[in-house]
């Protein structure tokens, strides 16, 4: 864990508080969707990155996405779980931080996802930031430094 005293809360960086890519749960983008359905409910998450086959971040799948596609006018259409495929889906609107981003980008970053992603230049999976992270550093960074807030 950082020491919030010696280490200033601003010079901390992504790669400090990610949760690297070897303990992340992923499918990739040539899944069938029932793949990816069994990853997000045995984990227990609601989004998970997709990859492509060589480890680049493509972007993110969710259950209320998989649940969406495969609804037809009156009922679940099941079949379609093993016909559609994740690239089919995958949502790419999600922003990226680099390891060496700074708290404040990250901070920023994670404000409207409950995670981002972190890639190197080539666009490789490094890990995931999630705002639970973030949060937890600036609330013991605030109350370590308490006497800095008050009037
Ligand atoms: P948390 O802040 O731990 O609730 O995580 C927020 C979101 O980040 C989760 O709902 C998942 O979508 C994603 N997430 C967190 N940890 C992991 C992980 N180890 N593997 C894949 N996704 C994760």
């Amino acid at each position: 864990m950082n020491d919030v005293k010696l280490l200033p809360l601003l010079n901390i960086t992504a790669e400090s508080l990610m949760i690297p890519s070897e303990k992340v749960a992923h499918v990739q983008m040539n899944n069938p969707l029932e793949h990816a359905l069994l990853i997000l409910v045995k984990s227990g998450y609601s989004a998970v990155p997709v990859l492509d086959t060589s480890y680049k971040f493509k972007g993110t799948i969710g259950k209320n996405i998989i649940l969406n596609r495969i609804l037809g006018l009156e009922r679940f259409e099941m079949e379609k779980l093993s016909e559609v495929r994740v690239d089919e889906v995958v949502n790419q609107t999600i922003p990226c931080v680099q390891k060496q981003d700074d708290f404040l980008t990250c901070l920023k970053t994670v404000i409207d996802y409950p995670f981002v992603c972190v890639v190197d230049q080539e666009g490789y999976f490094d890990g995931i930031l999630t705002r639970r992270a973030i949060l937890k550093q600036l609330n013991k960074y605030i109350h370590v430094n308490k006497d800095l807030f008050k009037a």
